[in-house]
């Protein structure tokens, strides 16, 4: 259907949009996945072992690494990059004030402070323009973070990082596969970057799982250790580590999933695109909402985000409509509970505290329909002229 018929739509033809498909992407590869289980099931090996060490040389080939190393999650990646860089008391890691709260939690379980950093609006990412003035001598690192799939201004935060001596940890959770124009990935810029396959990121396991990247040999081998309680060899303890290693059962999982990432990511973006045809042919940008810029290189669309007006009714607007939006996230790091004691206050961050506001992500993922797209901007055009 043209777009511009969408109008003429009756209002009332409700078409469910929920916010994910996970068993629809289960049900198309799923005699390949059930192959695993079974092999995996039947192997006796669980934890670690060849399964995951075959899924580390699939990933590494894939980020453009020369390592990967498998983990229990994302946040145990971020964990385990601090761990290795000692970081600890007294130590300052700079991380954006809107982000998922693992970026900054992660620096605060290693005693470390985290410094926030307020964000660039277009692209929701970390600032680099207001980075080099937070870099102190206790700067232990810089953590930007590749958000709803598209990368910092990595440019520019490796020439900071250069110049000072500070090494970055990339918080590449949502962006895998995101690169810029000479085709780095995500992950591959910085001296390591941590991803996450919750099931809901772009790459999902069928429960947690994380890993880390880098091409950095000493770094991976000291994250390797602290996988296992620090320890080399079985029952001697270098560092203290934890335990933070990947089942068997999700590396081969993820093995599998891989091979269609690449396809998947480029039907995400054609669906991104697709959005903000309609969101034009329907008259509802700039004016309404401002559909997402794609600035540094490659978006992988982990999320389709939007600015916005009147957002959290329009939130309530949508659910009635069965349309599952979501607000990621509410509220910035500076201005959460836990975080008090770092003695920020509302206008701290105004960008960050703008984006809390004003974004919305609509639903997206390889198998959204045309159909369900439409009904998606006939929602929105629907709350706007009222
Ligand atoms: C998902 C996510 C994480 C944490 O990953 P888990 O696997 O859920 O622990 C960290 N940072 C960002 C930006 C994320 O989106």
């Amino acid at each position: 259907m043209p777009a511009s018929n969408s109008a003429r739509v009756p209002d009332t033809e409700v078409i469910p949009v929920p916010p994910l498909n996970l068993t629809g992407q289960f049900a198309g590869i799923r005699d390949e996945l059930l192959r695993e289980l079974t092999e995996v099931a039947a192997s006796g090996a669980y934890v670690l072992g060849p399964k995951v060490t075959a899924f580390e040389a699939d990933l590494a080939r894939y980020c453009g690494t020369q390592h990967a190393l498998g983990l229990s999650s994302g946040t145990d990646a971020l964990l385990v990059a601090l761990m290795a860089l000692h970081s600890g008391p007294g130590d300052e890691v700079i991380v954006p004030a809107f982000t998922f709260f693992a970026t900054a939690g992660t620096v605060a379980r290693t005693g470390a402070r985290p410094v926030f950093c307020d964000i660039e609006p277009r692209t929701f990412n970390i600032d680099p323009a207001q980075v080099e003035r937070l870099i102190t001598p206790r700067t232990k690192a810089l953590m930007p973070v590749h958000l709803y799939g598209q990368l910092a201004d990595m440019r520019a935060l490796l020439d900071i990082a250069s110049r000072h001596r500070v090494p970055i940890i990339e918080d590449a959770a949502q962006a895998i596969g995101a690169c810029d124009t000479a085709g780095t990935r995500a992950g591959a810029f910085g001296l390591c970057g941590a991803l996450s396959f919750y099931p809901t990121k772009n790459l999902g396991a069928l429960g947690d799982a994380g890993a880390l990247v880098t091409n950095d040999g000493d770094l991976f081998e000291t994250c390797r250790k602290l996988r296992i309680h620090g320890s080399g060899h079985t029952y001697y303890h270098e560092q203290v580590g934890g335990n933070f290693r990947i089942d068997a059962l999700q590396a081969a999982l993820l093995s599998v999933k891989l091979k269609h990432l690449e396809t998947w990511t480029v039907a995400r973006r054609a669906r991104a695109a697709r959005y903000t045809e309609l969101i034009a042919a329907a008259g509802l940008a700039p004016e309404h909402v401002r559909p997402p810029a794609e600035i540094h290189g490659r978006h992988v669309y982990h999320q389709y985000v939007l600015r916005a007006s009147r957002r959290d009714e329009l939130v309530e607007f949508l659910k009635a409509r069965q349309i599952g939006a979501g607000v990621y996230y509410p509220l910035p790091l500076h201005l959460q509970k836990c975080f008090g004691n770092l003695g920020h206050k509302l206008g701290d961050f105004p960008e960050s505290e703008r984006a809390a506001a004003e974004v919305l992500a609509l639903p997206i993922y390889p198998e959204l329909t045309d159909a369900q797209q439409h009904a998606v901007v006939r929602a929105l055009a629907a709350f706007y002229q009222q």
